[in-house]
């Protein structure tokens, strides 16, 4: 069922579904971003609709709330464990296609990469519904097209486009239909915009050669990759973290253990005991994360893990495209397998 509002009747549902839920939804920080004067899209807790940012891709994404930066997951002492509280009540979340996609990808890691659930994963992800935030066009960096999530089907409780001075939705979740009825202008059947066209276009390998692990095309971002791990932060479906232990103690038997986001292109992530280190090189960790983006983790769930966002070349200081990256990499391997195939005399 659809349903139109105007700015005073979408607020009201806002203010209404504020009741039952705790709303996360991109917001504007001013003056927060990296340079000065800027500012910065990223998520927080909201009450009203006028605090929720809808028509600018928000440069973090949604997946704080399930994956915090730094997270207590419990307490210890000398002979018990006690898992941290979290907030009960339900969370509704806005987000836009290209991060709907990408919460299947945290699924994937957090629910079916293994014989069991990550409980403290679980336990944030069975409390929220989605809100889709329509795309009326494409934002500067996307891909979302290529890498097919520009369109999300479903998956959301009910979408929202701001058309002119009138706010559409179409809404999924029978439980919600009283509350935007009670607003609506009118009924209405509504389709969420999406886009169909990116200016970026990338095209991913089908086949990756294992010669491209070798390939020169990576010594480039040893020498511009700062190594300051950004892209991961801002990245949708970054997933990786490490554990901390901080102590209240001196014998070190009492305290809490901590969850903290890593991100694999920051030095120090592939240390190991003895003094070892797997990528040393920044061009080593940016093969590692082009191509488990775009190839092993299709290995193993059949699919492409990134959604084409475009915030990993937003945020970069250095200017690095990951898009281009991946053209790069479909451009090699092409070069590889023609050269393959002369080989064979085909
Ligand atoms: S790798 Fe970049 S474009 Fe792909 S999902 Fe992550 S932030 Fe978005
Ligand atoms: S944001 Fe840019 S400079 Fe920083 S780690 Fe990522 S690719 Fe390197």
């Amino acid at each position: 069922m659809g349903y139109v509002m105007n700015e005073k009747g979408f607020s009201e549902i806002v203010r209404d579904l504020s009741q039952t839920f705790r709303i996360y939804a991109p917001v504007k920080k001013t003056g927060a971003g990296r340079f000065t004067d800027t500012d910065v899209v990223m998520y927080d807790w909201v009450t009203e609709a006028s605090d929720i940012v809808l028509d600018r891709k928000s440069d973090y994404s949604f997946k704080e709330f399930l994956t915090p930066l730094s997270e207590i997951l419990f307490f210890f002492t000398e002979s018990s464990a006690k898992e941290a509280e979290l907030d009960e009540r339900p969370v509704l979340i806005f987000l836009r296609s290209c991060d709907l996609h990408a919460l299947r990808r945290l699924d994937e890691i957090y629910l079916r990469n293994g014989r069991e659930e990550d409980w403290f994963y679980r336990r944030r992800r069975d409390k929220i519904k989605l809100a889709l935030i329509g795309c009326q066009h494409s934002f500067e960096n996307c891909f979302c097209v290529s890498m097919g999530s520009n369109i999300a089907k479903e998956g959301y409780a009910f979408s929202i486009d701001r058309r002119g001075d009138e706010w559409y939705s179409d809404v999924r979740d029978s439980s919600l239909k009283d509350t935007f009825a009670g607003h609506a202008l009118r009924e209405e059947d509504v389709e969420p915009l999406h886009v169909t066209e990116n200016a970026t276009k990338v095209t991913v390998p089908e086949k990756i050669p294992a010669s491209i692990i070798k390939d020169k095309l990576w010594d480039e971002y040893t020498v511009r990759c700062i190594g300051c791990g950004r892209c991961n932060f801002v990245c949708p479906t970054c997933t990786c973290f490490s554990m901390q232990d901080v102590y209240y103690t001196d014998n070190g038997r009492v305290g809490e253990r901590r969850r903290v986001a890593a991100s694999c292109m920051v030095d120090g992530y592939t240390n190991v005991a003895g003094g070892g280190q797997y990528r040393r090189t920044q061009g080593e960790r940016m093969r590692f994360k082009v191509l488990h983006k775009i190839q092993d983790f299709g290995k193993r769930f059949g699919y492409t893990m990134c959604v084409g966002c475009g915030r990993c070349d937003d945020v970069c200081p250095e200017y690095i495209s990951y898009s281009n990256i991946i053209n790069k990499v479909n451009e090699a391997s092409l070069e590889e397998s023609e050269g393959a195939g002369k080989e064979c005399g085909e």
